[in-house]
């Protein structure tokens, strides 16, 4: 699938449209879900043109991912998440309704976050 510029994610990265911004490094960045499913609800992307973590994990460079993993690390623990927890979460594609084509990493946290994935109907 190619990278599509006109997503919302590359418009954030761009300062076209605004983001509540959390943190930032060399590689990503990171802002509050606009839609917010846990009390803490955030977002971190690569700073680089990735669909999503297929494209990421086999196209972007080591620095890339050493960085992008440590951003995941210091939002959470930023979050003031470590200690109670939190859970990571990324979409790709179809069958996990992956809806924004830039690659992103959920991270929620601040309340009991249920079990792994839904089950399916019996
Ligand atoms: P996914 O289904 O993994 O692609 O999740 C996309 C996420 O992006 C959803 O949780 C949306 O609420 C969130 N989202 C969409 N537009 C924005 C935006 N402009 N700022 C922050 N989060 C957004």
């Amino acid at each position: 699938m190619a990278y599509d510029d006109n997503n919302i994610f590359a418009k954030i990265l761009r300062a076209e449209i605004p983001c509540d911004k959390v943190y930032e490094n060399d590689v990503a960045l990171a802002f509050k879900d606009i839609q917010p499913q846990a009390p803490t609800h955030i977002l971190v992307i690569p700073k680089g043109a990735y669909v999503s973590m297929d494209d990421f994990s086999a196209n972007a460079s080591d620095a890339e991912i050493a960085g992008f993993v440590r951003a995941v690390g210091v939002v959470a623990r930023e979050a003031g998440a470590v200690e109670d927890g939190y859970r990571i979460l990324a979409n790709h594609g179809r069958d996990a309704h992956q809806e924004v084509p830039h690659f992103h990493i959920h991270v929620f946290a601040g309340r009991d976050l249920g079990g792994m994935i839904r089950r399916p109907p019996a």
